[in-house]
């Protein structure tokens, strides 16, 4: 049994990366590049989030892509560059590790450390990173069952740190009109499962940057404790996942549409079953 991540130990739990809590009342936005491009890119992107009213900067340095001839992220100067618009703009950073020798310097400069989808079930990345003592945002594999997902959680919570942030950010399905097909009722039944929060990532879920806001918008509804989305200041240009990528105007339109929702809502989230 995962007896640590289990919802009997405890209702919920609010994580808190750089004083950014996650699993409160409230509904988290982080957002970020796919990848840091350049110091232009990021310190444009992170004033840019932040002024719209994200908590949190993402950014990847060290890319997990499908082909190896792909844009493989900076590496270690792209954590440096994260790390200097973190600081600039005022906003903390969630960086992926992809092994074990990215957390020194991870450690060092970011603010929460993220383990993919692809590395969910690598055991000894998740041990190490526990180890840290940094907030870690775990995403589901994409073909994980939540069972597998709440003992990854365990790997890290059984280290003696207890801030995970679970993250649904899609699992593989037949249809190739989405990129993955974004669970929601697996991410509603986690958080019957479990006292962690559990965020969104419509980006990697859908693939679409046309059905990111209304993905937002559902998982907020629904009493999801917040989003990860893809930001770029010109998405045809982005080195990754340019299909998924919202341009300034379109993440200011989310930001709007998601606070009227939850200030519409009678007990600022109207359906949160879970909580
Ligand atoms: C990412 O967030 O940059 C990423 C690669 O996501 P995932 O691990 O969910 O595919
Ligand atoms: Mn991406």
């Amino acid at each position: 049994m995962y007896k640590l991540a289990s919802k009997d130990r405890r209702p919920h739990s609010v994580v808190r990366a750089a004083g950014v809590p996650f699993g409160g009342e409230g509904f988290t936005m982080i957002a970020g590049p796919c990848a840091v491009e350049s110091r232009a890119q990021i310190e444009r992107t992170a004033c840019f989030v932040a002024e719209a009213g994200a908590q949190m900067l993402r950014a990847g340095a060290y890319k997990p892509r499908t082909s190896p001839y792909s844009f493989q992220g900076l590496g270690d100067d792209g954590v440096e560059l994260i790390a200097q618009a973190s600081r600039t703009a005022q906003i903390p950073a969630v960086v992926e590790a992809m092994s074990e020798t990215d957390l020194p310097v991870l450690c060092r400069n970011v603010d929460m450390i993220q383990i993919g989808a692809r590395n969910m079930q690598n055991f000894a990345l998740l041990t190490a990173a526990a180890r840290t003592g940094k907030p870690i945002l775990l995403k589901r594999g994409p073909s994980a069952t939540l069972d597998e997902v709440l003992y990854a959680a365990e790997y890290i919570l059984i280290e003696g740190n207890p801030n995970v942030v679970l993250c649904e950010r899609g699992i593989r399905g037949f249809d190739p009109q989405t990129r993955n097909v974004f669970d929601l009722a697996g991410a509603l039944r986690l958080k019957e499962l479990t006292h962690l929060p559990v965020i969104a990532d419509p980006s990697h879920a859908t693939g679409r940057a046309s059905l990111i806001e209304p993905i937002v918008l559902a998982a907020a509804a629904a009493g999801l404790d917040g989003a990860i989305v893809e930001v770029h200041p010109d998405p045809p240009a982005a080195l990754s996942d340019v299909e998924q990528a919202l341009d300034f105007p379109a993440f200011t339109r989310l930001m709007g549409r998601l606070r009227a929702l939850i200030q519409a809502s009678p007990s600022n989230i109207p359906l949160a079953a879970c909580r």
